[in-house]
């Protein structure tokens, strides 16, 4: 019984159909939440645009625009069904995807991927619907010689260190390219799901394992990447024995700040630097694939290194560029829509004019000309 596995290979693979490289890019708008007396400087437009002050010109306003825009009423259902839900199928065909929520802390990035219990977010929904998917496949006589096994692997990368949150005394795990091109990480992880609750009593301790420092911007603030992998594997029963594995890489980034407002020192301002520079990567790697450029700096951190096969190429990839409609996000606001736009426009008229509010108070100014006024009062 020596029979041969064939393996449909990875991102190269024949049974791929090519598709567009470009990353999906859209952007949340969290509803309003400081107490302080205190008026939004950004606002929807439609489903694909926003309008933001230009505070250096009280008399314009921007506007972005992008594959999508979620404004602070769209629920969790909504985001999750329009961005995640039509790339699980590929998963089930052996096609790689990549689902990422960037933006500052506090701006929403860990409510949009993981939710709470009453509003659960991208994770629990995508791995509910691919356990149900693989569950049911055994009707078509296409599926009912196939198995499918679904795995989990959990890592962060914090300062250029990839470790195991599944296994804490993995530390500094390495990443390698097998034949095929496709990424691995060898050592790390993986435990087989086969009910929710599976997920659950793996993914629970290991989010308590995160690297979580304080800042001045938040209590609980993240500067580590927390990327979940869930591997769909699909073994053939009868000869060829054919193996197909899609990935779907789930990612809470760090915080996009600027570190020169979070009153950082030493070690942290360090921490900063290298989240940083890693997320710097990593919109050099989603520019370079949107403009179609013919080279994508994926080797230039670990982060990129990591998601090679699954951003880009034949891989469905999703941002989702969380802001907060605070005026003390103004710049790392700026930031995360110049990173997320397809197109900015300056538009000839004030921001306020179509509000009933008063017009919005001349008091922003560059992060470095006044420090105090930006640091949040909580
Ligand atoms: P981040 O992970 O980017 O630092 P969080 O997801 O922790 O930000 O969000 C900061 C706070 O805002 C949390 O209390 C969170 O529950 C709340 N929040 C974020 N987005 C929304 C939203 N769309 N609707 C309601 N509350 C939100
Ligand atoms: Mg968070």
């Amino acid at each position: 019984n020596m029979a041969k596995r064939v393996s449909v290979l990875d991102s190269h693979g024949v049974n791929k159909k090519p598709s567009p490289s470009r990353v999906r890019v859209s952007v949340r708008l969290r509803p309003f939440m400081e107490k302080e007396e205190d008026q939004a400087c950004v606002r929807g437009l439609d489903a694909q645009s926003l309008e933001i002050v230009n505070y250096r010109n009280q008399l314009e306003t921007m506007q972005y625009h992008f594959d999508a825009f979620y404004g602070e009423k769209a629920t969790q259902r909504e985001i999750y069904t329009s961005s995640v839900c039509p790339i699980l199928p590929h998963l089930l065909v052996g096609q790689n995807a990549s689902v990422f929520a960037y933006g500052p802390t506090g701006a929403g990035k860990t409510h949009t991927m993981l939710g709470n219990p009453q509003q659960p977010g991208i994770i629990p929904r995508a791995v509910r619907d691919l356990l149900q998917m693989t569950r049911g496949k055994n009707g078509t006589p296409e599926e009912e010689n196939w198995t499918f096994t679904i795995t989990m692997s959990y890592v962060e990368i914090y300062q250029e260190k990839v470790m195991d949150l599944l296994e804490p005394k993995n530390k500094d795990l390495p990443i390698r390219e097998d034949k095929g091109h496709n990424i691995l990480i060898p050592g790390v992880t993986q435990k087989t799901i086969t009910t929710f609750s599976d997920f659950d009593e793996h993914f629970i301790p290991a989010s308590q394992n995160r690297t979580v420092a304080s800042t001045k911007l938040n209590d609980r603030s993240s500067r580590s990447h927390a990327v979940l992998l869930i591997k769909v594997q699909k073994n053939q029963q009868i000869s060829p024995f054919r193996q197909l594995t899609g990935k779907l890489y789930l990612i809470d980034l760090a915080g996009s700040e600027d570190n020169r407002r979070t009153g950082n020192q030493g070690i942290r301002l360090k921490e900063s630097g290298a989240i940083n520079s890693s997320l710097f990567t990593l919109s050099k790697v989603v520019d370079a694939l949107n403009q179609g450029l013919p080279r994508i700096p994926y080797r230039d951190s670990k982060l990129t290194r990591l998601l090679q096969d699954s951003l880009g190429g034949s891989a469905h990839s999703v941002m989702i560029a969380n802001i907060a409609p605070e005026k003390h996000y103004y710049f790392d606001t700026l930031t995360a829509l110049n990173f997320a736009a397809k197109s900015k426009q300056v538009i000839n008229k004030p921001f306020s004019l179509e509000t009933t509010q008063a017009p919005v108070q001349p008091t922003m100014k560059r992060p470095r000309d006044d420090l105090e006024n930006l640091v949040p009062s909580q």
